[in-house]
């Protein structure tokens, strides 16, 4: 259920209306707009008494949401949702008109390694640096990351070089601290419907990256978001990665069709993975290219400066050269359907 209030409405018959909803045991959730606010309404079993709701002053209307994603959806939120993520050297906008380019290794290995690449990649433009402390891997023998020493690695990047820093958290035990050293808070594909964990995170105030899990179907995907955003953090980005098919040619199928099937029903920004997507390195290119013509609002990059000594996903990462050229034509692309590059 969704409550449009009129254009005029004050802040505090938006207060009223939310009181009224949360009287009712029901949770409310403003969503400000361009021209006006709406509340969604959520924790409804059934349907909501209309009448209460559209008596009360400024409201507009009640509308039923009939989708079973309700706060993702774009008939919650018109608009394009834009992502303020703060970096030691101010916001970085990602959706709408704003392209975010992440980049940075699979996973934090050493101190000299993290430097070596934010250093390229931040001459490169780049404003947000990724990498894993805590690596959800397929084999328990391979590297699993360095923990909170990885953290704590990603913390001096961060300084050394004012990158905001993208991480992944992979359990619950691990979610406060990474959100502790974060800027954005990454939900990886093998969580993507780890529900006490998507819960958890829509709890913190962090942004979180969504990827999509391997075999998701888009309505998953956005019922996933959906988790964060009802617990009332609302700063999330999805994140095509890839998924399974009996395609042998490459380690995941990219879905690049998924960005606008995304942008048609929600309003939540999406980036594209072509680094899992395809899991080589000549396809990262070509891949991004098409990502960014296709409206997706970003890029998830793995670069590495010694990729065949990575201890994961080095046949994947490109190295800062590739990234340089990424950067430049990646740039221009955005400029063909009106977009630009943070
Ligand atoms: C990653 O980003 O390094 C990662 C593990 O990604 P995914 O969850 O998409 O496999
Ligand atoms: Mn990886």
């Amino acid at each position: 259920m969704l409550v449009v209030m009129q254009s005029h409405a004050t802040e505090e018959q938006v207060r009223a209306v939310c009181e009224r909803i949360e009287s009712l045991g029901l949770k409310a959730h403003p969503i400000p707009g361009t021209a006006r606010t709406a509340i969604g309404i959520t924790g409804n079993q059934g349907a909501v008494d209309l009448g209460v709701l559209e008596s009360l002053p400024g409201v507009i209307e009640c509308i039923p949401v009939s989708k079973p994603y309700k706060l993702v959806s774009r008939d919650t939120k018109e608009e394009d949702t834009v992502l303020r993520i703060a970096t030691p050297k101010g916001e970085v906008l990602i959706g709408g008109e704003h392209i975010g380019l992440v980049a940075g290794p699979c996973a934090v290995e050493t101190e000299g390694q993290c430097m070596a690449i934010a250093e390229r990649v931040a001459r490169a433009g780049c404003r947000l640096f990724r990498g894993g402390a805590y690596k959800p891997r397929t084999s328990p023998y391979s590297f699993q990351g360095l923990g909170e020493a990885g953290l704590k690695i990603l913390a001096k990047v961060r300084e050394k070089h004012g990158l905001g820093i993208i991480t992944e958290a992979i359990d619950n035990e691990s979610l406060d601290l990474v959100a502790e050293y974060a800027d954005v808070i990454q939900i990886g594909a093998r969580n993507m419907q780890n529900f006490s964990l998507l819960k958890r995170a829509g709890r913190s105030r962090k942004p979180v990256l969504l990827k999509r899990g391997m075999s998701a179907t888009l309505d998953e995907f956005l019922m996933a978001a959906e988790y964060i955003l009802s617990e009332g953090n609302y700063q999330v980005m999805l994140c095509e990665r890839g998924v399974r098919t009996f395609s042998d040619f490459s380690r995941n199928t990219l879905d690049l069709a998924v960005v606008p099937a995304v942008k048609k029903r929600s309003h939540l920004p999406i980036l594209v993975d072509p680094s899992h997507g395809t899991g080589k390195r000549h396809k990262v290119l070509p891949l991004s290219r098409a990502a960014i013509a296709v409206g997706a609002d970003g890029l998830l990059v793995e670069v590495h400066h010694e990729p065949d000594k990575a201890l994961s996903d080095g046949m994947q990462s490109i190295v800062p050269e590739e990234f340089e050229l990424l950067t430049e034509e990646v740039r221009q692309i955005a400029t063909v359907v009106r977009r630009h590059l943070n």
